[in-house]
């Protein structure tokens, strides 16, 4: 390949940067995502707790991803999704909701930590496979503007945006910061039923009209970090919908992962 003369600030630049790299490493060595054990790059994992991690996948609901204790069909659904389909397409998650994916989300969340996003895309990228690689467009669930000014970042937006970037590709998905908007918060999810989680989330979102163009017609992808019991990203898909979007998915970093009772 032919190479024009290098400027020689450039060299110095680079240099400064490798040596501001090396300092930062001295005063914060890469620590584990999952403890404080050292480890050789940022956003790794010690091999012992990488082995507890549960990573989802197939045979799963092709509706809402819940995990199959047996392998069923391609594109089997679970009995929920029979009885009551979601109004998104599609989800999935890359791991279960324990002990430490709930570290992982809130050491993100809570704590602000960034440096686990390359690896969580990278998850997220391998969990939903060719839909994702489809996506027109990845919408993050937003926060309300008071609680995103408190905590002065949206974590969903940070998963979006390491998962907009297609690896080994200069092309980049586009991100819809403001694809959808919380106008409305009467409390948080956290501590209520699954009823009372639809109800609090429902009529809670909406497209804005300016985002309109952005999502008619279009694959969305919705990005949050827990699939809780799936009342939020519900709320946000009829909200997508609503816009015009023409196929929605719900992507997310964990899901919560236990027996529903469904009357048959
Ligand atoms: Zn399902």
């Amino acid at each position: 390949m032919a190479s024009g003369p290098v400027h020689p600030a450039y060299g110095a630049v680079s240099a400064l940067r490798k040596l501001a790299s090396a300092a930062i490493d001295l005063v914060w060595p890469p620590r584990s995502l999952l403890s404080d054990v050292l480890v050789d790059a940022p956003g790794r994992i010690e091999p012992a707790l990488w082995a507890e991690l549960r990573f989802l996948g197939p045979p799963w609901c092709a509706r809402c991803g819940f995990p199959f204790e047996t392998p069923l069909a391609p594109g089997a659904w679970c009995a929920a999704c029979l009885a009551a389909p979601p109004p998104f397409d599609w989800a999935c998650a890359a791991l279960a909701y324990d002990d430490h994916a709930r570290r992982l989300v809130l050491e993100m969340k809570r704590q602000g930590r960034r440096d686990g996003l390359p690896t969580f895309a990278a998850w997220m990228r391998a969990a939903a496979g060719p839909a994702l690689a489809a996506a027109d467009v990845l919408v993050p669930v937003p926060l309300h503007w008071t609680r995103l000014a408190r905590r002065g970042f949206n974590q969903a937006a940070w998963l979006a945006q390491a998962l907009a970037k297609a690896p080994g590709s200069a092309a980049q998905r586009p991100v819809l910061l403001e694809g959808l908007v919380r106008h409305r918060m009467r409390r948080s999810q956290a501590g209520l039923s699954a009823t009372g989680r639809r109800r609090n989330a429902a009529g809670a979102y909406a497209a804005p009209e300016r985002a309109r163009a952005a999502l008619e017609g279009r694959r969305v992808v919705l990005i949050d970090d827990v699939y809780t019991t799936g009342a939020t990203l519900a709320a946000c898909a009829r909200a997508l919908r609503r816009a015009g979007a023409a196929e929605i998915g719900a992507l997310t970093l964990a899901r919560v992962v236990r027996p529903v009772a469904v009357a048959i």
